[in-house]
């Protein structure tokens, strides 16, 4: 069939966690940064869906407000914003389909062809698929044990003044699980107002904190509405709920609401009505806590096993939070060869670094996530990934 599609699905890229090779039952996967279904709240969720269809089932079957019912974004503008730091009103908020939906719509709102999108190199790979469809280039800034770093960020601004907005993950990012300093936070905020840039801070780890406080997110230092915060339920609460919020200033707000409208009108009625039920009568924080002590254990286990099985020559990030360790290989190891050979033969698996950097190379980089395997797992599947790497040490 000779079928022509459109300029903008050449960049479109499916992502390697739904790779085949990880269909193999006795394999170990580190790869999918997904939450553990184990947590998921169902004997407080259960009762509430049925109280909700048995109260108003047509009005919670039916069409709502685009931005979302007013119950929930006022819950989470009182709740989860404020636990960012983010003194706000469920007028600057609007729900999208995971914070994905937030991501796609920042390049629909701001990106022309060839425009320029500055980033942290590495970043989000799904964030560059949802991207692409808008056909930017883009300029990436490196990171270090503090996050972007600001005085390159400077001079990428000052050598690209066309750049339409900055994406960033301050918390746990992924692939690299580094969070922000606050000092960076705020001179991010600072520099996006001297630049009259957009900032879009993507943030659906901010609550995954296993050590110290959470940071105040980027937008709490926001003082003339550059930053435009994407928040998540997926990582702290549901993600098949795909529920996610963007927070913005009116003007920008109006322009993520148009979006929703035109793309897919609203998010589902029932989840969200489930969702605020589930957040007025029980803590969703508590519920935070208790997620977080898990995944602070897998955390924990992790850096463990690769103090223990993985060569000394192999370096890695230690996160304090979120649900990845990037690890850089030596520089003759090729990433994706190495998961073919780790999931045909050592059968464990993990993402292939590669795909996450702005431009070619970098080969030598793997994500490994431990968020959806149990301490067990991680033992036997980090043994297993030490093994593999020790015959190129
Ligand atoms: N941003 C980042 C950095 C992510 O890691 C993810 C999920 N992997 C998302 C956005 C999308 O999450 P969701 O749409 O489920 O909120």
């Amino acid at each position: 069939m000779r079928i022509s599609f459109a300029e903008r699905m050449k960049g479109m890229k499916g992502t390697s966690v739904r790779n085949k090779l990880f269909d193999d039952p006795m394999l170990i996967s580190f790869a999918a940064g997904k939450p553990e279904g184990k947590l998921f709240p169902a004997d407080e969720l259960i009762p509430s869906v049925i109280e909700i269809l048995q109260r108003d089932y047509q009005e919670a079957l039916q069409y709502s407000d685009t931005e979302g019912i007013p119950d929930l974004r006022s819950l989470i503008a009182e709740q989860r914003m404020r636990e960012a730091g983010v003194r706000t009103t469920a007028d600057r908020i609007t729900l999208t389909s995971g914070s994905q939906e937030g991501i796609e719509m920042s390049a629909k709102i701001f990106v022309n062809p060839g425009d320029v999108i500055i980033c942290e190199n590495p970043s989000y790979v799904g964030a560059y698929s949802a991207f692409e469809a808008y056909q930017p280039s883009y300029v990436g800034i490196s990171l270090d044990e503090d996050g972007m770093k600001m005085d390159e960020l400077e001079q990428a601004l000052k050598a690209h003044p066309e750049a339409k907005m900055i994406y960033t993950i301050p918390d746990f990012q992924n692939p690299t699980g580094i969070v922000m300093s606050d000092e960076r936070r705020r001179r991010l905020a600072q520099l996006a107002a001297e630049y009259e840039i957009p900032v879009i801070e993507d943030c659906p780890y901010g609550d995954l904190y296993y050590d110290g406080d959470r940071h105040p997110a980027v937008k709490s230092f926001d003082e003339e509405g550059w930053v435009i915060m994407l928040g998540s339920f997926s990582k702290i609460f549901c993600p098949g709920f795909r529920i996610g919020w963007v927070c913005a200033e009116p003007q920008i707000l109006e322009k993520y609401i148009l979006c929703k409208q035109s793309s897919n009108l609203q998010c589902s009625t029932l989840d969200e009505k489930i969702a605020a039920e589930y957040m007025r009568k029980f803590d969703l924080n508590t519920h935070i806590e208790e997620v977080r002590a898990v995944y602070r254990g897998r955390r924990d286990r992790m850096l463990e096993c690769i103090e223990k099985y993985l060569p000394s020559g192999v370096r890695y990030t230690k996160p304090h939070g979120g649900f990845f360790v990037w690890l850089e290989l030596k520089e003759e190891i090729d990433g994706g060869e190495l998961l073919i050979e780790a999931a045909r033969e050592a059968k464990v698996g993990f993402v292939q670094g590669g795909g996450f950097f702005t431009g070619p190379g970098h080969e030598n980089y793997i994500r490994l996530s431990y968020s959806f395997v149990d301490e067990e797992q991680i033992e036997e599947g980090m043994r297993r990934l030490g093994l593999l790497l020790k015959k190129y040490y």
